[in-house]
């Protein structure tokens, strides 16, 4: 397993995150455990806001909160002075409650509902990023009704779409999100959001995938998004101020994948928009970016207590853990691949090939397959590393299991960030209707 961040092996052999002994953790607040490097947080943001000032651009990072939201996560984004995306009214509300600004709350989705949108307007959020016509008029209206004007992007796309190592041009884009670019819906978007009253158009908002590997698809959309923005200033005479190219920087799970550093990214980006853009002397808008799995993916990790090991010689050996599906969709969802160590016997020698399994009442609860690990026994603790993005997030009850603990951890020290879910948690919305009793 790769060791991300402040991750080590200390002189017990005990994996160690944030100066923290991985083994005492567990003793302390119980398994499964989500346990964040807060350090490397810290270490991610800071990343993108120097390699911004590097290009002398006017810029935004905003943390996609989507991928890890909770208080603690949307302070430690605001004290290093990022922006923030919500995609919910559950997500506003966790920021909101954290004391985050909400002039740098930024509100995306392709569905947001009446009482999101006079929410995010009575706290007088950033802006929102709009994605349908639907949505336009809903907003003007519901902004009218209040007497403001909501600052917006439009997002649009641009028959980019980016996975991993490449990217592909799909003319008409086929998705849910946003004014598809190629048949003039993009233009009409625009042209209708600056006769509206209560709505001042900011710019333009495109996110072309996840997990991006290099800076092809970055460049094709900062360039398709600049001959947009051409366009629209020749047939309309409006200028933008923002050019938001989202997220989908890559991150390391397992040995394969080798993301770019985060400059190489913000500098393709920014040079495509300062060339395209410069040459036609068109006034460089503020860029802004949207990073979410690469700010919280490598800072989690996740550790669990070994149970039942079910040997089937010659197939396959079946090594189960105390969570699984449960505290991480991602594998059962769409095939994710992780790493992992036994935290309380890292230096030991691999010896043997087990399969992770969860404890979900699913065959497909399947953590990690066909993977080296020391002689695994029952007690042992599993470490699961990168789980920090879309773990907790997509986190659920099935199988009426509770909620793992988040614990952030820095220099020696820990701290609960969300407490481990109860069964009383679990049953405290459950009612026994009275007019349903059947005896
Ligand atoms: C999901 C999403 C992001 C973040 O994507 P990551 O792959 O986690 O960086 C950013 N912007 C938008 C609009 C998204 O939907």
């Amino acid at each position: 397993m790769y060791l991300h961040g402040t991750s080590r092996i200390n002189q017990q052999g005990h994996l160690e995150i944030g100066g923290c002994d991985a083994v005492e953790l567990t003793k302390q607040y119980g398994t499964p455990l989500y346990v964040y490097d807060e350090e490397l947080i810290r270490n991610k943001c800071r990343s993108y806001v120097e390699a911004f000032k590097e290009t002398g651009l006017q810029f935004q990072v905003a943390y996609a909160s989507k991928a890890f939201c909770t208080m603690k996560m949307s302070q430690v984004i605001m004290e290093e002075g990022l922006s923030l995306d919500v995609v919910s009214g559950g997500e506003l509300y966790t920021a909101i409650q954290a004391g985050f600004p909400p002039e740098r709350i930024h509100f995306h989705g392709n569905n947001k509902s009446i009482e999101e949108i006079q929410m995010a307007l009575d706290v007088n959020i950033g802006c929102f990023v709009v994605d349908n016509f639907y949505e336009l008029e809903l907003l003007n209206e519901l902004a009218g009704d209040k007497g403001v004007i909501a600052n917006i992007l439009l997002r649009v796309t641009p028959g980019v779409e980016a996975h991993t190592h490449d990217y592909i041009s799909t003319g008409q884009q086929d998705t849910k999100f946003g004014f598809d670019m190629g048949s003039g819906m993009a233009f009409e978007a625009v042209n209708h959001s600056l006769l509206l009253n209560h709505i001042n158009l900011l710019g333009l908002h495109s996110h072309i995938g996840s997990q991006i590997f290099d800076t092809t698809g970055f460049k094709a959309a900062a360039e398709r998004l600049s001959h947009f923005l051409i366009e629209i200033r020749d047939r309309l005479q409006y200028t933008a101020s923002v050019l938001n190219l989202g997220g989908g920087f890559g991150i390391r799970y397992e040995e394969e994948d080798q993301p770019l550093p985060v400059k190489a990214y913000i500098h393709a980006i920014a040079s495509a928009v300062k060339q395209l853009l410069g040459e036609r002397s068109y006034p460089l808008p503020e860029v802004w970016i949207e990073p979410g799995r690469s700010i919280a993916g490598e800072a989690g990790t996740t550790l669990y207590t070994v149970g039942s090991v079910k040997d089937l010689p010659t197939i396959r050996k079946y090594v189960s853990v105390d969570g699984g599906m449960t505290d991480n969709l991602r594998p059962a969802l769409y095939q994710a691949k992780y790493e992992a160590l036994l935290a309380n016997r890292a230096d030991e020698p691999a010896a043997e090939v087990v399969t992770i399994a969860g404890k979900c009442c699913e065959s497909g609860d399947l953590l990690i397959k066909d993977y080296t690990l020391p002689a695994v026994q029952p007690g042992d603790i599993l470490a699961v590393s990168c789980t920090g993005a879309y773990g907790f997030a997509m986190a659920n009850n099935y199988n009426r299991i509770p909620r793992p603990a988040v614990v952030f951890v820095r220099n020696g020290q820990s701290d609960i960030a969300v407490e481990r879910e109860t069964y009383e948690d679990i049953i405290q919305r459950d009612r026994l209707p009275s007019h349903c009793t059947t005896i």
